[in-house]
């Protein structure tokens, strides 16, 4: 029976909703974070990108500012004939190596082989430059007769070419300011300024490109993150709801009628309609518990009319209540002898015979009461006036029926006693409808006590 209304219960589990969010809630947040990594690359490759782009001026700035430092000391040299400028000259071009160092440092940041490959050309085009500045510097130092020991081994080993040996001092320092300070020095300089030109607008595109990649990337993974965060609250406003909806509310309720004593609703989560299915089950148990052991407090177990106990409560409310009614006392008569005579089984099955006549003669209003061992009350209410005919013809009738017994039982009959007020249960009606029966008991008659002559009828 409970199995098949267990089944009939409909509503949400809290134990799969509770899995379903966890579930929810844990591919959510992975998301979050598998976002939040991916916008924390982007924003580190960003990062380096602006450093790359910082460490490409500066290398840029170390090759012109190298190659420029090296023409304007070999020109400085031709002009002064200063072997000072000469130093300088080696001194940058082999110790300092202002362009070399670029070169390193361009390798760790660009692997990009075009953008290298500009400045490469340009340091080839400088290095090119050299050997027309050295050649330049050899005339110098031959025109000028300086100590060639002490000048740079360079300079020792630049042999002049055979038509260039034979020059004047002054045709010498002459072809040497032109090498250093002429259109093709100039070209080559171009040149070299061109190839640095180049590699500034490779690395600003390249900075360019990957940021404006990056700061796409970082855009979309921000604007997925918001979502993230918006279904994460909503999914919070959404387990809020149903946590009061199927557990708090449910539990309200259920408190609630408890303490009234009332049967649970079938409210909130599967598993609070189970718990209201099996309590109800239990009240109902109960209840039916309840009425049983009333019922066997208030009737007697032989007859099943009410009690002697539930007899005095009855006389105490019709006390109170000031209504008219009748009280009878039946005793059966000779009952001694059905026992003595036929035994006590015998007695037992009397007993109910005549309790089953005295509730089907009298009224549903009117309650019969099994007071003694063969002594039976009978009040009557919901009266308008003394009853005592009726009650006679009734007794005469059931007296009748018992004197002629159609079942294997002995003849019977009944005495009784009555009494009737007209303001309830009063204090002597016991006595008074008591005082009948004694007078009625040897002939086996039915009286009612007569108020007005205050004797027995
Ligand atoms: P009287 O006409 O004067 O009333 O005589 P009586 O024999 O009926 O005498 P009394 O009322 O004193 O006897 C009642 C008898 O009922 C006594 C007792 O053994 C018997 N009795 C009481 N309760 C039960 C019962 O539950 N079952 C049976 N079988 N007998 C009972
Ligand atoms: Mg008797």
């Amino acid at each position: 029976m409970e199995e098949i209304r267990k089944k009939t219960i409909k509503g949400i589990k809290i134990r799969s909703l509770n899995l379903i969010m966890l579930s929810v809630s844990c591919i959510l947040y992975i998301l979050l974070i598998c976002t939040t990594i991916q916008s924390m690359r982007r924003y580190d490759n960003m990062v380096s990108t602006t450093n790359q782009h910082i460490a490409c001026e500066e290398i840029i700035s170390l090759v012109a500012n190298g190659s420029n430092y090296l023409t304007e000391q070999v020109r400085l040299y031709t002009m002064t004939f200063d072997t000072k400028h000469l130093d300088n000259y080696f001194t940058e071009a082999y110790t300092t190596r202002r362009r070399d160092t670029a070169l390193e440092k361009l390798k760790e940041y660009h692997t990009d082989g075009s953008v290298y490959a500009y400045l490469s050309s340009a340091l080839e085009n400088s290095n090119q430059l050299m050997e027309h500045e050295i050649y330049a510097m050899k005339l110098i130092s031959t025109a000028q007769k300086q100590d060639t020991a002490a000048l740079h081994e360079n300079i020792q080993n630049m042999a002049l070419q055979t038509a260039d040996q034979n020059l004047s001092a002054e045709e010498m320092t002459e072809k040497a300011r032109d090498l250093v300070f002429g259109p093709d020095y100039q070209a080559a300089k171009a040149d070299i300024m061109d190839d640095i030109d180049y590699f500034v607008d490779s690395v600003i595109e390249h900075t360019q490109q990957n940021q404006t990649e990056s700061s796409l990337v970082l855009k979309r993974s921000l604007v997925r993150q918001q979502v993230l965060i918006s279904i994460l609250f909503v999914e919070n406003l959404i387990i809020f709801f149903l946590i009061i909806r199927l557990i708090i509310n449910p539990l309200q309720v259920y408190v609630k009628n408890i303490k009234e004593d009332k049967r649970l609703e079938f409210v909130g989560s599967y598993e609070f309609k189970y718990l209201a299915l099996t309590y109800n089950n239990i009240f109902e148990l109960n209840a039916a518990n309840e009425l049983s052991l009333r019922h066997q407090a208030e009737h007697d177990p032989l007859t099943g009319l009410i009690n002697r106990g539930a007899f005095e409560h009855l006389r105490q409310l019709f006390a109170a209540k000031q209504s008219p009614l009748a009280f009878l006392i039946v005793d059966v008569d000779k009952f001694k002898q059905v026992n003595d005579g036929y035994g006590h089984e015998m007695g037992d099955r009397a007993l109910q015979k005549v309790a089953h006549l005295l509730e089907d003669s009298f009224r549903s209003t009117d309650f019969p009461a099994r007071i003694g061992g063969d002594e039976f009350a009978v009040i009557l209410t919901d009266l308008t006036a003394n009853p005592k005919d009726l009650v006679l013809s009734k007794i005469n009738a059931i007296n009748r029926t018992l004197q002629n017994p159609s079942d294997d039982l002995p003849a019977l009959s009944l005495s009784v006693g009555g009494a009737y007020s007209e303001v309830g249960f009063t204090d002597d009606l016991y006595k008074k409808a008591d005082a009948a029966l004694y007078q009625v008991k040897e002939n086996g008659r039915c009286r009612f006590y007569d108020e007005a002559s205050d004797h027995i009828e």
